[in-house]
């Protein structure tokens, strides 16, 4: 494919692979139901699983006649991909499979997932209209610091960079020192990290003396992690960059299943390859576009095997209004919650990202915290270590009783309750080479 030949104009408006992000909306819409359509006919021929729920159901695939209609199928979870591992999902034959990927479980086995030649092009093709979201061309050089291997990131961002027509430097994760050099030497443009990953460079650049404009680096695209806008502001203010929100997960395919574009304003979702819709987390009913519920994706053309309203408990909503940038392909607002990472405490729900939230918006707080849960008594009880800058210890003006008050208001301002908050020194919490852990949970030992 030589798609990025017609791509070295700096001044072209849309790159020839993103026409379908630009597609009138019943055209996309008759397309996703086609492919809909053809997708569950797939998947009910070749994965045994699915066509069990179906005929428990009653439901036949030629059932699908609109859109609405897929709410007569049903979800797939997370843990039917883990009950099947490795290849029970496979809708293809294995000599028709070219790749397998596989996310570390944290619990137990991990799952796996399979791309036929045809799924690899697509994933490919959507992670060059995720790229071209962020702007970026042939010419630009991108460091690729997601980790290669079975994690979809890597390999994902890599073949989507190289179609695109860029350079791409394969250096992966890890060796901080390394990755500071390169982007320097090399003339980095762009980098692919997790947004935590990422902060760990930025002290990491400090520390060697680093300017950041004295760097070519004007783009980060950052993702595989929540994280929130608070924090993109405290990236783009420190380092001069522009940072875009990916959304992608390897049940679904991998990176590229919905990207920021340059009005930062939520996230869009490649519509002709991934169907969204939003239920109440709860009772399953389908929310309204504007409301907050958990987002559920269909594959619509993955053949290797095919996901049908897979569950991610990510929680968003979906925002129907045109993109000032000219997309028609709908959005959705940044994913800063996962039902997964929730936890009560004292009988209130609380989410990282709001603590989060809370700690950055005051100045002398260093994006670095932990969320510590333990239990006394039989009582659940929540402790946000957050580093400071060194002079809140120093500073006899404003000294570290304000700093802790504001920090302390601004939390139980945001959760309703108050909890333990301690500030420590910069550089005291575990920097993460990857996804961070935000939350330590001491409750059961
Ligand atoms: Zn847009």
């Amino acid at each position: 494919m030589t798609m990025h030949a017609q791509w070295n104009d700096r001044e072209s408006l849309v790159h020839p692979a993103s026409a379908p992000d630009y597609m009138r909306e019943e055209q996309l819409r008759a397309l996703q139901l086609q492919r809909l359509r053809a997708i569950t006919r797939h998947a009910y021929d070749n994965q045994a699983l699915f066509r069990e729920r179906m005929d428990e159901r009653g439901v036949k695939p030629e059932d699908i006649k609109s859109l609405e209609d897929i709410r007569k199928l049903p979800f797939t979870q997370k843990t039917d991909l883990r009950d099947t591992y490795p290849y029970g999902l496979f809708a293809v034959p294995m000599n028709e499979v070219v790749r397998l990927h596989a996310s570390s479980g944290t619990t137990g086995k991990p799952i796996v997932v399979a791309y036929t030649e045809e799924d690899i092009e697509v994933w490919k093709e959507a992670m060059v209209r995720t790229f071209a979201c962020a702007g970026l061309h042939s010419g630009d050089i991108i460091q690729n610091a997601y980790g290669y291997g079975l994690f979809t990131g890597g390999l994902g961002a890599h073949y989507g960079a190289e179609a695109l027509g860029a350079t791409v430097i394969p250096i992966s994760g890890g060796n901080s020192e390394r990755q500071i050099m390169v982007m320097r030497d090399f003339g980095t443009t762009a980098i692919c990290a997790t947004p935590s990953y990422f902060l760990h460079l930025i002290e990491y650049a400090e520390e060697m003396g680093i300017n950041w404009d004295d760097l070519p680096l004007r783009v980060g695209v950052f993702g595989a992690e929540p994280w929130t806008d608070e924090m993109r502001e405290y990236i783009e203010g420190k380092t001069g960059i522009k940072a875009f929100d990916i959304y992608g997960l390897s049940e679904i395919i991998g990176p590229g299943v919905g990207m920021a574009c340059e009005k930062q304003q939520g996230l869009h979702i490649f519509e002709d390859h991934f169907m969204i819709e939003i239920v109440d987390p709860v009772t399953d009913e389908p929310m309204p576009d504007g409301e907050e519920g958990e987002l559920i994706i269909t594959t619509l053309s993955k053949k290797a095997m095919p996901v049908m309203r897979y569950r991610t408990h990510d929680i968003t909503s979906i925002i129907a209004e045109k993109c000032e940038c000219g997309r028609t392909i709908r959005r959705i607002n940044r994913i800063a919650r996962r039902s997964d990472d929730m936890f009560i405490i004292r009988g209130v729900n609380v989410f990282p990202s709001q603590v989060e939230a809370a700690l950055l918006k005051v100045e002398e707080t260093l994006p670095h915290y932990q969320i510590v849960l333990s239990r006394h008594g039989g009582m659940d009880q929540m402790e946000v270590q957050v580093e400071v800058t060194a002079n809140v210890f120093t500073d006899t003006v404003r000294g570290v009783e304000a700093v802790h008050k504001q920090l302390s208001d601004a939390i139980a301002h945001i959760l309703g309750i108050r909890v333990k908050l301690t500030l420590v020194q910069p550089n005291t919490i575990e920097r993460s080479m990857g996804k961070a852990k935000r939350v330590i949970d001491n409750r059961n030992k």
